[in-house]
């Protein structure tokens, strides 16, 4: 937009404002032709695509329609939004509850649980270098020292959620837990998939199985076993604390899944489980391991600044909770719809 114009025309101002980053923009494609589309599903059921959509937007309400907008219309249909939204970026580290801390980026989470007896790290970035140059002086900025890591649980094989774990491993001594089936993937040739090949895994360590626990003196963390984004993708089950009042935090380990009918299958299965398991175990507290999953990062803005009125947006409630698990599902069911199938 030219100057002359930004300054003759006093309503586009707030528009030109934002001009510096329009001129940052990649270039637009030559010709609307050359634009990127949606992603594309030839073999959708248009029926059953619409039914389970539906279904999905009304379990979502008002209050988690970024949810419901994310995983199932965004997540599957717009890799160039999620490219943007999910770019990796420094973000501040911030202490969300007494015992847990974000240490990680924009694009991806690592989270730091603070005991008497050491700190366990969940999930270690996308490289050796993000975990020195980001996790680690994240977690010294909030007071923690690195050298107190004794555990680092990986949620699931792919590199984003691992490439850090071998340099926590050599450089503090950490044992490294993750679910035999995702040993597997980071151990394979193709470390999992996608651009992280030449990353070199953590030296095999700690397999967690369903129902287990790393505890660290009288603080526990039990681990389940939940199919779907990866053949072992491991979920957690933690106590936190919110100025000394106890609440339970449920991390799902991977709520994206289904690049295949089968996948999708496992993926709705493991939900439906893991909404037991936490509703048994009382879970209040959303904790995800990307940002953009709950919009954590906004919500760390808002406790940095004490603007979250006393109530720590982290703490859904039992009720709100399930029912975030649930869109997660439906969005499943919308994607196994894609597909080409018919839900049951
Ligand atoms: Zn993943």
């Amino acid at each position: 937009m030219e100057r002359t114009t930004c300054r003759s025309i006093a309503l586009l101002a707030a528009l030109c404002a934002g001009s510096a980053a329009i001129a940052q923009m990649p270039p637009r494609p030559a010709s609307p032709a050359a634009y990127p589309a949606q992603t594309a599903y030839p073999k959708e059921n248009r029926e059953a695509v619409g039914r389970e959509l539906a279904a999905a937007r009304k379990l979502a309400g008002a209050d988690l329609e970024a949810d419901f907008n994310w995983r199932c219309l965004i997540s599957p249909l717009d890799r160039v939004q999620v490219a943007g939204v999910q770019h990796d970026g420094l973000v501040p580290a911030t202490r969300v509850f007494d015992n847990l801390y974000s240490v990680g980026q924009n694009s991806v989470s690592a989270w730091a649980i603070d005991t008497p007896q050491g700190i366990i790290v969940i999930d270690a970035l996308n490289s050796p270098d993000e975990a020195r140059d980001i996790l680690v002086p994240n977690m010294q900025k909030l007071g923690l020292d690195p050298k107190r890591i004794k555990y680092v649980i990986l949620t699931h094989g792919h590199g984003d959620h691992w490439g850090g774990a071998k340099f926590l491993q050599d450089t503090y001594g950490a044992h490294v837990v993750a679910s035999a089936a995702d040993w597997g993937m980071m151990e394979s040739p193709s470390r999992g998939g996608g651009p992280f090949a030449s990353l070199v895994p953590p030296r095999h360590d700690i397999e967690a199985k369903d129902g287990d626990s790393v505890t660290l003196g009288d603080f526990s963390i039990r681990t389940y076993i939940t199919p779907g984004h990866t053949p072992g993708t491991l979920s957690l089950v933690f106590p936190v604390f919110d100025k000394g009042v106890r609440h339970n935090a449920g991390l799902m380990g991977g709520t994206g899944g289904g690049s295949t009918p089968d996948a999708a299958r496992r993926q709705i299965a493991s939900l439906t489980r893991w909404q037991a398991i936490t509703k048994a175990a009382g879970v209040d507290v959303l904790v995800t391991n990307h940002p953009v999953h709950m919009a954590a990062t906004e919500k760390e803005a808002l406790i940095r600044y004490g603007a979250s009125q006393g109530n720590n947006p982290f703490i859904y409630g039992m009720d709100k909770y399930q029912r975030y698990m649930g869109v997660m599902s439906a969005c499943s069911r919308v994607q196994l719809a894609r597909m080409g199938e018919a839900p049951e």
